[in-house]
């Protein structure tokens, strides 16, 4: 199906050369009826239908298979410039990321413009013929409940094309005649503050429009300088839906980024519950407390026997935010020591970062002092970053960001920190008019926008100059709140850090004493089901978007029902372990490195394998099944007690681990029948291997 569509695009793109040789307006070379984009240039509607597309680049080889291909060509309706089409493809895969770029030939240039008041640009367009069924998908949707961002698909209706309704996506999947088709745009707008929609018309046709921020009214265009669009997605498979989901689940893997690494399925501790717990249960009432060599030390060895790979030393590390120093009070021996332990465990060294704090007394901000956030003129005010010196906010839209990505740059290089987690990126905050996103000719709430929406690109940009530098780094961007930009933009560089704690009381309209916290603020910080349960919703996403991607956390405290339901969910596929490593007792984490081992056998096939899902979460049973076609995976049940059947949908190879509440025999044609018998809420968790089905 995938060399189908590969076959299809190379089709597409023989067609569009064709097309060009008898100098007709050229078809846009890819592999979906995508119409052209159109811009407000000098304040008419220019369509970007250009005279003829000429090769003006590549192919070029990129990372994972990747292949570049650019096309450009001078536009019909507006001579004096060019517009260039750079597509991004894997072979094998359906799907084609693509943008344009917009340039000026003549040494005036042009300006982009917004008669209306607002922004006035169409990314794409795409018919929808008769009888085509339309669904958005959309992963920006916030769910206060469970405070966590949701996976949303909604079909959209024939009223919504009579009404001019719109919805936000990012992703549209178009169902006709036994083949399926799809456009994306690669942004974080949430569903309750578009930035880009998708527009319906009355003459069915699916519109991906601006809404704001998408540049700034007047923007000048000189030659040299481009305006480049955000990242595009469009494919088409043979089936439905589904089709579509799995195969841009495997683009998601391999084809969607540069930076590989981020994909890899590495099983995490982080050190914030830990913290989290003292300061509320612990009594010190300090988020430091035990940030400190020794205690992160034998923290080390317990994630070793644990069978952790990453050991991230959440907030605290650090002496002051923006140089990024260790701080000499806390570990007065430097970070070496943990270094050295950690290299002997043969494991990796993640980091807290903060990237738009910088303290007042910081080198990075004596070098970039314009760069303070500033919101009405008023620059943004002073605070303590988790008790450590007094910090301002700076707009990574701005210089500031080459220095960011340098600085992390120099850690990978002293400390040999590969994982990096970011945290504290709102989307809003500045209206500067002295950064990258709009001058002062440009009025303030424009620059605003501009700069919400531009964030993520330049977060982007850090993401890859220190990739390219430092291959194996991943950036985890934590969208564990509200109001950061969640989509399918940052997923091209790094991933995402998701769910952490559940609802905080106010989520549900419980009164909580914020000055007082007499009490933990959120609701479900205990071992027990109720956690893991608030924590795999998040996993509704791997439907499209690999669980590897939203890495979560899940408590290992005892007992042993709580350890093997947050055992069982957190190996499908949200890697993450925290809190308080030095409550479990050595039997404990041998129970853990015994089976995370076993997990690590099979990792890959649970990261390639789409979800097949039965029964809703928190149900009983809930079930879900990551095997692969060769067979190998895991199979995890939970269920708040009872007698529990089920048979495999895929073939299932042999038992390499399991629970002891889990049965399991092989069914004639090679799947795996389960009988799990819980007392009480429990899991039930398999591992199978890739080999022939000899079950024991
Ligand atoms: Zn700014």
């Amino acid at each position: 199906m995938k060399q189908m569509a590969h076959i299809r695009f190379l089709f597409a793109a023989v067609f569009a050369l064709l097309l060009v040789g008898a100098s007709a307006h050229a078809a846009l070379p890819l592999p979906v009826p995508v119409s052209p984009p159109a811009f407000e240039i000098d304040g008419r509607t220019v369509r970007g239908d250009v005279v003829a597309w000429e090769a003006s680049g590549g192919p070029v080889e990129r990372a994972d298979g990747v292949v570049e291909r650019t096309q450009s060509g001078v536009l019909r309706d507006f001579p004096s410039a060019r517009l260039t089409l750079r597509t991004r493809q894997r072979r094998g895969s359906p799907v084609v990321r693509f943008r344009y770029e917009l340039e000026a030939t003549a040494p005036e240039g042009f300006a982009l413009t917004k008669s209306s008041g607002r922004d006035n640009l169409v990314y794409a367009s795409v018919p929808l013929a008769k009888g085509a069924r339309a669904t958005e998908v959309r992963l920006s949707e916030y769910d206060p409940l469970c405070h966590c961002h949701r996976l949303v698909e909604t079909p959209v209706a024939d009223s919504y094309f009579s009404e001019d309704l719109a919805f936000v996506g990012p992703i549209v999947v178009i169902e006709a005649e036994g083949r399926a088709s799809l456009l994306a745009y690669e942004h974080g707008s949430q569903s309750t503050d578009r930035f880009i929609e998708f527009s319906c018309t009355q003459d069915r046709r699916l519109e991906l429009r601006a809404v704001k921020g998408n540049y700034w009214r007047g923007r000048r265009i000189v030659p040299g300088h481009p305006f480049e669009t955000i990242w595009l997605q469009t494919a088409e498979v043979q089936g439905g839906i589904d089709a579509m989901a799995a195969a841009y689940r495997a683009f998601q893997i391999k084809g969607a980024t540069d930076n590989p690494a981020s994909r890899a399925p590495w099983i995490f501790y982080n050190t914030w519950a830990s913290q989290e717990r003292d300061f509320f249960w612990g009594g010190s009432r300090k988020y430091l407390n035990l940030m400190n060599e020794a205690r992160i030390l034998a923290d080390v060895d317990r994630a070793a026997e644990m069978g952790i790979d990453v050991f991230v030393v959440d907030t605290g590390w650090f002496e002051k935010s923006g140089d990024w120093r260790v701080s000499r009070e806390r570990f007065p021996n430097g970070l070496e020591p943990v270094v050295a332990r950690l290299r002997e465990k043969g494991m990796k060294l993640g980091l807290w970062f903060s990237p738009t704090e910088a303290a007042e007394s910081s080198e990075i901000h004596a070098r970039h002092p314009e760069a303070v956030m500033s919101w009405h003129g008023v620059a943004a005010a002073p605070h303590s970053v988790w008790e450590t010196e007094q910090s301002r906010f700076h707009c990574l839209v701005s210089a500031y960001w080459q220095s960011v990505a340098d600085e992390l740059i120099r850690c990978y290089r002293d400390w040999g920190v590969t994982y990096f987690k970011w945290d504290a990126i709102n989307q809003y905050g500045c209206d500067s008019p002295d950064h990258f996103h709009g001058d002062a000719s440009v009025p303030a709430d424009e620059r605003a926008d501009c700069y919400a929406f531009e964030q993520v690109r330049y977060m982007a940009r850090i993401v890859d100059r220190l990739c390219a530098a430092c291959p194996d780094a991943i950036v985890d961007f934590d969208v564990t709140e509200g109001n950061r930009c969640v989509g399918l933009a940052f997923l091209a560089s790094g991933k995402y850090f998701a769910v952490n704690n559940g609802p905080y009381f106010p989520d549900l309209d419980h009164p909580y004493d914020w000055t007082a916290s007499k009490y933990w603020s959120n609701v479900f910080v205990y071992p027990g089901p109720a956690r893991a349960r608030v924590a795999r919703t998040t996993l509704d996403f791997d439907r499209w978007i690999p669980s590897v991607l939203y890495l979560t956390h899940y408590l290992p405290d005892a007992p042993r029902t709580s350890q093997k339901i947050n055992l069982a969910s957190l190996v499908l596929g949200q890697n993450g372990i925290w809190g308080d490593l030095s409550a479990l007792s050595p039997k404990d984490r041998a129970w853990f490195g015994e089976a995370l081992a076993a997990y690590k056998r099979v990792r890959d096939a649970v990261t390639s394998a789409p979800p097949v899902r039965t029964g809703v979460r928190g149900g009983s049973p809930e079930i879900h099944e990551k095997i692969s076609a060769e067979g190998a995976g895991a199979l995890a049940v939970f269920a708040a007690g009872g007698v529990h059947d089920y048979v495999t949908a895929h073939r299932a190879g042999r038992v390499i681990w399991k629970t002891d509440n889990v049965s399991v025999v092989p069914t004639a044609d090679g799947r795996a029948r389960i009988t799990c018998r819980f007392n009480g809420a429990d899991a039930a968790l398999v591992f199978f291997a890739p080999e022939e089905p000899s079950l024991r």
